[in-house]
């Protein structure tokens, strides 16, 4: 589906450049040339043979980079909105999760990463915890590849202890396959931290450390992950400036500190902490620690994979208790901390920077031509654009999403994606859907969407591998 690349200029535009000086610039050209941003600046002139495209009205910014989606879950899309975290363990990591196969894998990260792209998010780690076999891990990949985004791939697998399928030599076999060191395909190892004093997630700490690959963990997530797993990870010392902590919304201020003084950042997933119950979204905390931040979307079980919405709602989660805790004390905010600019700035630069991607997440010349273009004539939402960050922030949508560039080639354009196989990714997710309702059952199928949490199961802590449940409730 790559094609070959010719020069685009985005004429007129106001560009965020999202660079060390936050230069917002109007009525300014950027030129792209191969994959890189050749050029920045009023009436460019372009190479022969540039395609040329119209961001007058526009706002031109970054690509956006969502660091925690759980892209195989995507053909169950909205089929979890009125979900609990619990009933989410229930349905996927404890029922019903072993029953997808690889093509469901392939079809949900073919439809998350289309939908990725259609809201102007150019790279997407697919947080891909369902890969129970290596065939499982093959299908993932071959869908990442098989649309023009920028993915990570963050391997991990939920039906299996992460000390178990780190070690499998099929493990070993397909990292050395498949992660190449393509410049459109990240990698890293994606697992849990339970907390038990025995600390069963050692090995695989062990295995990315020799891989070289950071570790994604879903860290403060209530009655599921704390503060002692954080612990095990400082004192043994895998606490790295390339760990993300997803979520970190169940965590006290020493697990902060020890996440700020070894350099690490927090994936905030404002709705998924609003409605799943992982703890409040932390922004709040993780400012006064100084702590990096990106953005992520989680599933598309629940929400739309769509960066407009995480920058909304996390303005709205950190107002909000800003509000609430000066009410507390009989008083008012007048000015508030975070600003509109902060989440565009998390959304783009803070998720380059969560990979260690210094090549990403701002429109500066010689970096990767990743931009997004929101301009659209056809709506009253797209006028006058008076303050850029406040309107990507609260007024722009996804389908203001006129033009979006990757590695410098164009994959969506007028509104429409380029390269991109709807219908076909329309058929295999009709036929995942199937297959899924034929294993449940057509009762199990509808209670899935509300479903009782099984007595003989439990509860807060989804992982099988350990009988070790930690004290949440009782510390917090
Ligand atoms: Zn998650």
């Amino acid at each position: 589906m790559v094609g070959e690349r010719r020069p685009v200029v985005l004429r007129n535009g106001t560009v965020l450049t999202m660079d060390g000086q936050k230069r917002v610039l109007t009525g300014h050209d950027v030129l792209v040339v191969d994959d890189r941003i050749a050029a920045i600046g009023p009436l460019l002139q372009v190479p022969e043979g540039t395609e040329e495209i119209d961001a007058t009205d526009g706002i031109v910014m970054p690509g956006m980079i969502d660091t925690h989606r759980h892209m195989w879950q995507t053909a169950m899309r909205g089929y979890g909105a009125d979900w609990t975290l619990t009933q989410y363990f229930v349905w996927y990591y404890l029922e019903w999760g072993k029953v997808f196969r690889p093509e469901d894998i392939h079809a949900g990260n073919l439809l998350g990463a289309a939908e990725a792209l259609d809201a102007g998010v150019t790279t997407t780690v697919d947080w891909s915890h369902g890969l129970q076999t290596t065939d499982h891990a093959d299908a993932a990949v071959d869908a990442l590849q098989a649309v023009p985004g920028r993915f990570v791939l963050a391997y991990g697998n939920i039906q299996d202890s992460p000390a178990s399928w780190t070690a499998k030599p099929e493990f070993r076999d397909f990292v050395s396959r498949r992660i190449t060191g393509d410049d459109m395909l990240g990698f890293q190892l994606a697992f849990d931290v339970t907390g038990d004093p025995a600390f069963p997630e050692k090995p695989a700490f062990e295995v990315a450390r020799e891989l070289g690959v950071p570790v994604t963990t879903h860290a403060g997530v209530w009655g599921a992950t704390n503060d002692d797993g954080i612990r095990l990870m400082h004192d043994n010392g895998f606490m790295t400036p390339q760990s993300i902590y997803v979520h970190a919304a169940t965590l006290s201020a020493d697990s902060y500190h020890r996440i700020a003084a070894t350099g690490g950042s927090i994936s905030v997933s404002t709705e998924s902490e609003q409605s799943a119950g992982q703890g409040y979204p932390p922004t709040w905390a993780i400012r006064a620690h100084g702590i990096p931040v990106s953005l992520s979307m989680d599933t598309s079980v629940w929400w739309s994979g769509d960066l407009f919405s995480a920058m909304r709602s996390t303005l709205g989660a950190d107002r909000a208790r800003e509000h609430m805790a000066a009410h507390a004390r009989n008083d008012t905010v007048t000015h508030s901390s975070l600003r509109a600019e902060h989440v565009v700035e998390w959304a783009t630069v803070g998720g380059a920077k969560a990979l260690g991607r210094d090549d990403l997440g701002s429109i500066e010349i010689g970096k990767k031509a990743d931009i997004v273009l929101l301009r659209n004539e056809n709506s009253p939402v797209m006028f006058p654009v008076l303050n850029p960050y406040g309107h990507v922030a609260f007024q722009a949508q996804r389908s203001d999403v006129d033009t979006v560039v990757v590695d410098g080639r164009i994959v969506k354009r007028d509104h429409r994606l380029v390269g991109v196989d709807l219908k076909a990714i329309r058929g295999q997710v009709e036929q995942t859907v199937e297959h899924l309702r034929a294993q449940l059952g057509e009762e199990a199928w509808e209670k899935g969407m509300n479903p009782d949490i099984p007595t003989t199961k439990v509860l807060d802590n989804p992982y099988t591998y350990t009988e070790y449940r930690g004290d949440t409730r009782t510390s917090v």
